[in-house]
């Protein structure tokens, strides 16, 4: 079993502490029964680890006779549904001495402690066996867990490449995979494909061309703020061969879809038919006047377009019309299969993936990849022992988690689809995950957006540079007394929008009370009429008075409150932030009623990313924390968020649309080189 650093010893504090043993007795042996192994009667014994456990067993003289497992504080798809597969296997071994449920090895190891309890119990032995417990725990909460056994396969495929996962960068795979006359299967455990939203960063290109924006950002540069902003935990190869080369892949994910409107701006106006059909956009283009990104210190590059349509799926247009080109050339799609893990032959190279048909009674099908296997399977966010190992400060912060919740589809089990299945089939046949996976938690604020305004905590003080993106104001956030904030501005607000940073989701641009709105690409986060934030505030007053008084100050608080609104106005008429070093051209004092208040508390992460250790080939590696050997596992490419070394620590918010376009490029090349044997 592979053990891989976590971004701190999790395990140590927490689950430790958190375990422990109840015992209780019920028997009450009845009188003038034969002596024999044990004291006849019911006894219970509760064991908690991820969740808790209650053994409840029945003895006779010499047998037992009744278990009862009540798993209902388990966790769905974590031992929830074992509860009666425990209590047999107990009562046909007649011993607590049970083999683990695969998959589930933290609820085995509980019920057998409890199990052994109530047997110790029986036989009027001590029960102390909570050391033993602990020790165990600790190695319960791995979030590995143990490779499934497979009872039979019912049924066997041969392929050149199983893509599994078909998200954006699996869809990609597959279609470059079967234009290099690959036979493809591509496995899904949704009922179709999936993708969201629609944003893209691509430097250079036709289409950057067409839009003006040729070279208008140097590739090195941006390679370097990418690798900046991990901290140099992820791959430069990686970056600058995907900075040099998207736009080839993002051209040819683009031709899939001769229908597609491309628009010379932002804002277009385009008819709802082409809406329906979908269009693209170039972002923050023109450009604000007063946007430089040379002179900024937290830069987002001027480079990045975003597909929309009216369908939900936003992108789905043009991704459902690259999974057609994959269709034609003759890609199978295995819908509600749930890749489940991979073969190898005795050189270590990958041969194929077992798969489990989730609609089919749930038969196991043997893909053999002739060529090898890519994993496309997303990120980790609904798993919550990755989370947990991985990221655990956003479950101990309790961040919204969307991925969690489903927001990146559901299985056609009805849970949430990225659980990590990739990281732990790779990591079960010996690949390096990762280290210091990157939560994409990025702010987007509130009714005015991420937009730069003063900022109060609930003591009264002013915090940090209000001008910095959404990644790192969630940072700063989080760093308050109940991570909770206000964005404080005045009446003056549409004078000052226009000085605003392009940025994502900040506003930056005003535009003419009498435009037409019935345009369906009229909709932008940067974009506002005045008229439209009439009520995009929480809170308002005549005063700053009455509205500290509103926000709650009274105290110490309040004078805080006041005195960092008269430093704040003091600090934009020297025209320098002595204090936090915000740009001047930002600063504007407070001084003209209205005055408004936005409440500001922790934002919602978008996916977790972190994934098996990678290359620019979109290679996989082996290797452990303790030992990592690095050799390439020949025959297992990985792509999308599953593609480890892209991002670390951070997600780079930068360079808006960032995941998308290295889903699709990284997608394009783990197919390529999947078919070309790379
Ligand atoms: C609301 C929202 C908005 C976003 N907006 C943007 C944006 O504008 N720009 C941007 O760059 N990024 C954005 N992102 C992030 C971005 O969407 C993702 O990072 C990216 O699309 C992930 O693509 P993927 O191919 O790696 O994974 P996914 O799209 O998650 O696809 C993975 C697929 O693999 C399947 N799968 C998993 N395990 C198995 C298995 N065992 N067997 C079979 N199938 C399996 C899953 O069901 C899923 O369909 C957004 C995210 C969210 C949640």
């Amino acid at each position: 079993m592979n053990r891989n650093i976590n971004r701190r010893d999790f395990l140590k504090g927490t689950a430790a502490g958190a375990l422990g043993l109840a015992a209780a007795g019920m028997g009450v042996p009845a009188l003038g029964q034969e002596k024999g192994l044990y004291t006849p009667g019911t006894y219970s014994a509760t064991a908690t680890g991820m969740g808790e456990v209650t053994v409840t067993m029945t003895f006779s003289a010499n047998e037992i006779t009744d278990v009862v497992v009540d798993t209902s504080k388990e966790t769905t798809g974590y031992g929830l549904e074992q509860g009666g597969e425990f209590a047999q296997r107990i009562l046909a071994a007649q011993s607590a001495d049970i083999d683990a449920i695969s998959g589930v090895s933290l609820t085995s190891n509980s019920v057998t402690e409890a199990a052994k309890a109530c047997i110790a119990q029986a036989k009027g032995e001590t029960v102390d066996i909570a050391p033993v417990v602990q020790e165990q725990a600790q190695d319960q909460m791995d979030w590995l867990g143990e490779e499934p056994d497979i009872p039979a396969i019912d049924e066997t495929v041969d392929v050149d490449v199983v893509v599994v996962g078909a998200g954006l960068s699996g869809v990609c795979a597959a279609r470059a995979a079967a234009e290099e006359g690959a036979s493809v299967a591509l496995i899904e455990k949704g009922a179709s494909f999936n993708c969201r939203s629609g944003e893209y960063a691509v430097l250079n290109g036709p289409l950057n061309q067409r839009w003006g924006r040729e070279g208008i950002v140097d590739t090195d540069l941006v390679v370097n703020r990418l690798m900046r902003e991990c901290t140099y935990r992820n791959k430069r190869s990686i970056l600058k061969k995907w900075a040099d080369h998207a736009w080839e892949a993002i051209d040819w994910f683009i031709a899939a879809c001769p229908d597609i409107t491309i628009c010379d701006s932002t804002r277009q106006a385009v008819t709802q038919e082409q809406f329906d059909k979908g269009i693209l956009v170039p972002l923050s283009w023109p450009l604000p006047e007063h946007y430089d990104y040379t002179k900024e210190e937290f830069p987002t590059f001027p480079s990045s377009m975003e597909f929309r349509s009216s369908r939900k799926d936003q992108q789905g247009f043009v991704v459902e019309a690259n999974l057609n080109k994959a269709l034609e050339l003759g890609a199978k799609t295995y819908f509600g299969c749930f890749g489940t893990k991979l073969l190898q032959d005795e050189q270590g190279r990958v041969t194929g993936v077992i798969v489990r048909d989730a609609q089919n009674a749930n038969r196991y099908i043997q893909f053999n990849a002739a060529k090898g296997v890519i994993l496309a399977t997303g990120d980790n966010s609904g798993d919550p022992r990755i989370m947990a190992h991985f990221a655990p400060e956003i479950v101990e912060k309790k961040i919204t988690n969307m991925g969690a919740m489903g927001m990146l589809g559901v299985d056609v089990e009805g849970n949430p689809c990225p659980t990590g299945d990739g990281l732990r089939m790779g990591a079960w046949i010996g690949a390096k995950v990762q280290d210091f996976h990157a939560p994409m938690t990025h702010h987007m604020g509130g009714g005015m957006g991420v937009t730069p305004f003063l900022q109060l905590n609930k003591h009264g003080e002013r915090f940090m540079n209000e001008c910095i993106p959404g990644q790192q104001l969630e940072n700063q956030i989080e760093l308050q007394p109940d991570q909770t904030t206000y964005q404080i501005y005045d009446s003056k607000w549409p004078e000052q929008i226009p000085y605003m940073p392009a940025n994502h989701g900040g506003l930056c641009y005003i535009i003419p009370e009498d435009e037409d709105e019935s345009n369906p690409n009229f909709t932008d986060r940067q974009y506002t009429k005045v008229s439209a934030k009439a009520n995009a505030y929480n809170f308002k007053a005549d005063t700053l008075d009455e509205l500290f008084a509103q926000l709650g100050y009274t105290g110490q608080a309040l004078e805080n409150a006041k005195a960092s609104v008269e430093r704040y106005n003091q600090l934009c008429r020297e025209g320098y932030d002595a204090d936090f070093g915000k740009d001047a051209s930002r600063m504007f004092p407070l001084e003209n009623g209205p005055f408004y208040a936005c409440t500001w508390s922790t934002t919602s992460m978008l996916v977790c990313v972190g994934g098996l250790e990678s290359d620019e080939n979109c290679h996989t590696f082996t290797g452990t924390a303790e030992n990592p050997t690095r050799d390439i596992i020949p025959g297992l490419y990985v792509c999308g968020n599953v593609q480890g070394s892209r991002y670390a620590v951070e997600y780079p918010i930068c360079f808006r649309g960032i995941s998308h376009s290295l889903c699709v490029y990284y997608g394009y090349v783990a197919g390529k080189n999947c078919a070309q044997g790379v």
